[in-house]
């Protein structure tokens, strides 16, 4: 067995070309749910970088964001809150729309879900441009809170998406790199 986490995890994700559309080359991260001690592995790798950081609450992106960040939470016995797309909440909501390549598009949280002054963690499957987590960053400030920092299961580096999270937090923790 390889005893290198990342290589044993980039050995589970399978790339599809051209998906959803021309150019993009996808990461399937659906095999890592069918490895029960592999996402174990994920989670202590996550748990054990946020080890001695002031969280108060763990929060998902939708809707890959939410497989690995609810167990995450747990493990760290912390509360877990939803970041969803528009529409799919009970009101009451808090809401922001940020740009896509075209168009927008617009993520809520329910109203009272973070109190003022709480430090949120906020975890996503895969940071590309940073806009989504940029969005979801500026969501939990506008509710009050602290962005402690971000977690990403994978990264494309080439996008730079790093970079539109250095204002809000720059503390990111990524398993894999391309
Ligand atoms: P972005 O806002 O550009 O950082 O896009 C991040 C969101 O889009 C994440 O929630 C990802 O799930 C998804 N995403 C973007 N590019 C890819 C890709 N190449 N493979 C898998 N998911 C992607």
């Amino acid at each position: 067995m390889n005893h290198n986490l990342e290589d044993r995890i980039n050995a589970l994700v399978r790339e599809v070309p051209n998906f959803p559309k021309e150019g993009i080359n996808f990461k399937d991260i659906t095999p890592l749910f069918g490895n029960p001690e592999e996402s174990k592995n994920i989670i202590k790798y996550f748990s054990e970088n946020l080890k001695g950081q002031k969280v108060d609450v763990i929060a998902g992106i939708e809707s890959r964001g939410f497989l690995y960040g609810f167990p995450l939470a747990l493990e760290m016995n912390l509360p877990f809150i939803l970041i969803r797309k528009k529409g799919k909440l009970p009101p009451e909501t808090i809401s922001i729309s940020y740009d896509l390549e075209y168009g927008s598009a617009e993520i809520e949280i329910i109203k009272d879900a973070v109190k003022p002054g709480q430090h949120v963690h906020i975890h996503d499957d895969l940071l590309a441009t940073g806009g989504t987590a940029a969005a979801a960053g500026s969501l939990i400030e506008k509710c009050g809170a602290n962005v402690q920092g971000y977690s990403f299961l994978a990264e494309l580096s080439f996008l730079n998406g790093q970079k539109s999270l250095q204002n809000i937090s720059p503390n990111i923790i990524t398993l894999l790199r391309y």
